[in-house]
């Protein structure tokens, strides 16, 4: 039977902290008085997360364990953990108690007042200064790519309807774009402030990689967001564009050889066009390639490029 409320938990390398969270979150859960389950994902762990999620899962029928045979990342682990999932509505959150488990009220509240996500916003932060500082330049630059409207989206602690993940998979380290790919798919989000915790036990994750890998997933995500559905206007305006410049140079040059009687085979400039003409030309073939391999993407998959949210 479908349940109210799923709530999906990462751990990798969390031993201590699993243990310590899952009473405060059951003593919320219980004051809901809403059927829940809870689903843990334990992501190639080597320590002894695994054993104590066993033990949960023995004392508690509404726990659910998932064990990966390896780290596969934060983000597999929401992916499996939200198509495990039964609930009608999917709360995320972190297993390090960086996350407080009283907010889970909170973000109900506001899903109530009629949006689809809502979005936990660490306004008091307690990371390390240098993380705290990455973290609000990416927020800027994703803000700026990707029309995002929400302060935070590092913040693991969310709430979603089901429906968010109909035909979403996650790949790399997508999880922080969620909220941005759900605003472009149409989904209504929002967000409320809360608390947050310094990590007391383990260790983070994440170190200085993670600024890099973020910048390319974010293209991935602009160009899926902006030109997955016409990959030809991307490529096709960029190799006209190019084409364009080579063949001015290109004529400018001629008329230098032709009506000047001036020597152009020696000039970088002839170069510099033959150059801009190839790559242009290598663009609109790109384009069309890419045109090719989405229709091919969405027809074997059987997905449109449109969603729906009723039909009357
Ligand atoms: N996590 C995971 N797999 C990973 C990395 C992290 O499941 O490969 C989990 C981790 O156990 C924690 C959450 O994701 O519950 C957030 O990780 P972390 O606290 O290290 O990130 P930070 O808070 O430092 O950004
Ligand atoms: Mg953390």
């Amino acid at each position: 039977m479908a349940k109210d409320l799923s709530i999906v938990i990462p751990c990798y390398n969390e031993g201590k902290n699993v243990y310590i969270l899952y009473g405060r979150l059951k003593k919320v859960l219980l004051s809901l008085k809403k059927t829940y389950e809870i689903i843990y994902i334990d992501d190639g762990s080597r320590d002894d997360t695994f054993a104590f999620l066993e033990k949960i899962r023995s004392l508690d029928s509404n726990v659910r364990v998932v064990k990966f045979r390896k780290n596969f990342g934060q983000t597999a682990a929401f992916d499996a953990g939200f198509s495990l999932a039964e609930g009608k509505v999917i709360v995320s959150m972190d297993a390090d108690l960086q996350n407080d488990p009283e907010d889970i009220p909170l973000l109900l509240g506001k899903m109530r007042q009629g949006f689809d996500v809502v979005c936990g916003w660490r306004a008091d932060r307690k990371d390390p200064f240098l993380k705290k500082l990455t973290s609000k330049l990416a927020n800027r630059v994703r803000k700026s790519f990707t029309k995002e409207t929400i302060h935070d989206s590092g913040c693991s602690l969310r709430a979603y309807k089901k429906e968010c993940f109909d035909g979403l998979t996650l790949y790399g380290e997508m999880h922080r774009y969620i909220p941005a790919i759900l605003t472009w798919r149409g989904f209504k989000v929002s967000e409320v402030k809360v608390h947050h915790y310094p990590r007391q036990f383990g260790k983070t994750k994440y170190g200085a990689k993670r600024v890099l890998k973020g910048f390319l997933d974010l293209i991935v995500v602009k160009f899926w967001m902006q030109y997955s559905g016409r990959p030809m206007h991307l490529f096709g305006g960029l190799g006209f564009l190019t084409s364009f410049l080579g063949s001015l140079i290109g004529i400018y040059l001629a008329i230098m050889k032709f009506v000047y009687h001036q020597a152009i085979g020696n000039r970088p400039l002839l170069l510099l066009a033959v150059l801009l003409v190839i790559i242009g030309v290598q663009f609109i073939v790109f384009g069309i390639l890419g045109d090719i391999l989405i229709k091919t993407y969405y027809e074997s998959n059987g997905k449109k490029n449109y969603l729906i949210e009723k039909i009357l």
